[in-house]
């Protein structure tokens, strides 16, 4: 099949490409030339393992293009799929800006029959305003339709996931359209949920929402658990174990971040509020959230006292690991309030620096954790790459000026930790009876948020 991608971020992207693996001609387009340039001459402008072999065989087999001109694009293709952006308005409402300006010009453009399909994330409804800007700008009268298909790709394994999705949703209101989907997707034998285009939009929102509330919950127990003396790794990994609640996204830390779930969760909580109900639930959700960051904050400054001049090491930047995406990066709460408060701040991320870099310039960037550990006066672990597992605290402890760490993803074993001498600080763990003052100290504040 011949289909267009609008808007080649990581979504687009990947979907154009692992399209395109599948056999399909596809043509990429965004309206960044500096995106598209660098795309046209074999260079990948985000981290997403596995993409980079996929882009290059593909390219080069004729079978992927990449394009700024709306006109090729949507002349040559039978489906459209837009996978533009859909920030934060500020407000919490969805931005969804960019979807009416591709799809202005997919009307203006549209030459033939055209399955134009959501595959950004969007509120209800906004199936039915592509539908109407389009039939709006169709001057020729050419035969189009709407369909939605909401993605469910996680940064990091996006190519694995495109490719061995759980389930794939489509919301169609024709056969025409079902079946051209259904055809798309034939080669993954997954089920297939078919639905109205209202529904699947609702789905991805509902999915989202319903991930972010085990993260807060977690993190909820997580907070018990310091009050009582409990320890949520072994409380999740039991919670987790029931099939029924499953242990995905049970694990206690600084909070979620990234370029979907804040957004999608305040979209969708603005949504409610607009249809007249009070979505409680979800903005407990986003409380708790933002109360997390926090946390981690407090521990920082119950362990070092005084931040002012002191040297505190970052490591992870990236929302998760496995990406080089900052969006609404749980690190960039703690940095700011480092920053504020006249610390020093080293950092690491195996992928993330080059974007920090345009955000915080003034952090020292170093090649490697044990860099940043060197005459650091707390460590604090925020993105849980798989290298930090394998790091020789022993060698840490060391060349530290102070062994604090901060262990903002629970990564490590606090008693081991404590045995190598470090004042180790996790979030909801039991800490053994032989602290310090500083240790006990971190958890008295919290008892007043109570
Ligand atoms: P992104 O910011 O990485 O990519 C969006 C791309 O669209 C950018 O390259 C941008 O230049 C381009 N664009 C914006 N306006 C345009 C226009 N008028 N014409 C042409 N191109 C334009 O975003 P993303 O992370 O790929 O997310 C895209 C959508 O998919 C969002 O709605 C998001 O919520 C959803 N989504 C994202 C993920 C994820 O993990 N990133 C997963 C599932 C769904």
């Amino acid at each position: 099949m011949k289909l267009t991608i609008i808007g080649t971020g990581y979504v687009g992207l990947v979907t154009g490409t692992c399209f395109a693996e599948l056999g399909h001609q596809v043509i990429c387009l965004d309206n960044d030339l500096e995106k598209v340039a660098k795309l046209k001459a074999g260079q990948i402008p985000i981290y997403e393992p596995g993409l980079e072999e996929l882009l290059a065989r593909n390219t080069k087999a004729g079978r992927l293009q990449f394009t700024d001109d709306f006109k090729v694009a949507v002349e040559s293709s039978e489906v459209i799929f837009i996978t533009v952006g859909t920030p934060d308005k500020g407000n919490g409402e969805a931005d969804l800006s960019a979807i009416e300006a591709v799809t202005q010009k997919i009307g203006s453009l549209i030459n033939g029959y055209k399955l134009v399909v959501e595959k950004s994330t969007v509120p209800v409804e906004t199936g039915k305003w592509i539908e109407r800007i389009i039939r709006t700008n169709n001057r020729n009268g050419a035969h189009f339709e709407v369909a939605s298909n909401p993605e469910f790709l996680r940064e990091g394994s996006a190519v694995e996931d495109f490719m061995r999705p759980d389930r794939i949703v489509i919301g169609v209101e024709s056969p025409r359209a079902e079946k051209i989907l259904r055809e798309l997707y034939n080669p993954f034998s997954v089920p297939i949920i078919a639905t109205d285009i209202k529904s699947a939009e609702l789905i991805k929102h509902a999915s989202n929402s319903f991930l972010s509330t085990k993260i807060s919950f977690i993190n909820a127990i997580a907070n018990i658990c310091e009050r009582v003396g409990a320890d949520v790794v072994k409380v999740a990994e039991a919670i987790g174990l029931d099939r029924r609640i499953g242990k995905d996204f049970l694990n206690a830390g600084l909070g979620f971040g990234g370029s979907c779930f804040p957004k999608d969760l305040a979209a969708f909580i603005r949504l409610a509020e607009k249809v007249g109900y009070d979505f409680k639930l979800l903005k407990a959700v986003e409380e708790i959230n933002r109360e997390q960051n926090r946390l981690v904050t407090r521990k920082i400054e119950s362990a070092l006292w005084i931040i002012e001049g002191k040297t505190v090491g970052i490591l992870g930047l990236a929302f998760k690991p496995g990406t080089d995406d900052l969006r609404n990066a749980p690190c960039l709460g703690v940095i700011e309030f480092l920053l504020r408060e006249g610390a020093k701040v080293k950092a690491y991320d195996p992928q993330a620096m080059e974007k920090a870099k345009k955000i915080f310039p003034q952090l020292s960037y170093c090649a490697d954790p044990y860099e940043v550990a060197r005459e650091s006066d707390c460590l604090v672990l925020v993105t849980e790459w798989d290298e930090f597992k394998r790091l020789q605290f022993s060698t840490i402890k060391t060349v530290m000026k102070q062994p604090i760490l901060v262990d903002a993803r629970n990564l490590c074993n606090p008693l081991e930790m404590e045995k190598l001498g470090f004042n180790y600080i996790g979030i909801g763990r039991k800490q053994s009876i032989s602290q310090d003052n500083r240790m006990t100290e971190w958890s008295k504040p919290l008892y007043n948020t109570l």
